[in-house]
């Protein structure tokens, strides 16, 4: 940084010198001073724009670094960590409006057996297609859908009852369906399925966002040993 200003002090010493020396310039001796000024102006003038170039260039980096860690690197949904930071946030919300609130687990069927049986390379296209179907789902029912880890997803319904959720579960599965990604065929299966489980709140205490998750869980479980493609709802109450 330091030569930067190299120049630019040796033309003020020059000045002072002359200055010290001199009572009187000549019209050579001004010019002299005034050519060199003049490519000072236009060195500063350069370095101003670089600064602006970095400064734009770091504005960019830092906003690119922020999207990449909200999200996830394969399927382009939200991160799990990206997930937990807005669902807490809709939490708070939703107990201020005291309104509602459901939480889908959706986890992809027999994912192991597709792997092993077209590849782990296959196995990603067939996570991001999925993906790219839970994302248009999510858009027209107005939720937020992020990849929870592996061939697991999760939907959070802001404002969405039992029923609701159960709506946006039918037409999951049903999308699926119709993306008709074929699998290697077992007992249950043709096309690549999905299992979901349900959960809804309507939200009272700030630290019971993880309760619902957990229930949600539990429905997904249920769905997946009453044998998958299909959704079960958590019914509160009927816990063991
Ligand atoms: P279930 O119906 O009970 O969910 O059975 P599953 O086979 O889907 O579940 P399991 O947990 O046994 O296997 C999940 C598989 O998902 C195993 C793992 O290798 C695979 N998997 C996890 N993450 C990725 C990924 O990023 N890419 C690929 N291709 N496979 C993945
Ligand atoms: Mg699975
Ligand atoms: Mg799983």
């Amino acid at each position: 940084m330091d030569t930067l200003y190299l120049e630019e002090e040796l033309v003020l010493n020059k000045a002072e010198r002359l200055l010290s020396e001199k009572e009187i310039f000549t019209r050579e001796e001004y010019s002299e001073v005034y050519e060199e000024y003049k490519k000072l102006l236009r060195q500063m003038k350069t370095l101003v724009k670089v600064a602006d170039l970095t400064q734009l260039e770091l504005k960019t980096l830092s906003e690119e670094l922020s999207k990449v860690s909200r999200m996830d690197g394969l399927t382009e949904l939200y991160n799990r960590r990206y997930f937990r930071e807005l669902y807490s946030q809709e939490w708070q919300m939703a107990m201020q409006e005291n309104s509602v609130l459901s939480l889908l687990m959706i986890d992809i069927d027999n994912f192991k057996k597709y792997n092993d049986t077209y590849g782990h390379l296959q196995g990603d296209v067939c996570l991001k297609e999925a993906a790219a179907v839970f994302r248009r789902e999510a858009e027209k029912a107005g939720a937020l859908v992020a990849r929870f880890g592996g061939e697991e997803f999760v939907m959070l319904l802001p404002g969405a009852d039992c029923r609701a959720a159960e709506q946006v579960a039918e037409n999951l599965n049903k999308s699926m369906e119709k993306l008709n990604l074929i699998h290697p065929q077992t007992a249950v299966q043709t096309h690549v399925t999905i299992s979901i489980g349900i959960a809804s709140a309507r939200p009272e205490k700030a630290g019971d966002f993880q309760l619902l998750m957990d229930e949600a869980d539990r429905a997904l479980y249920q769905a997946k040993a009453d044998g998958r493609n299909c959704y079960r709802i958590f019914q509160r109450g009927s816990e063991k």
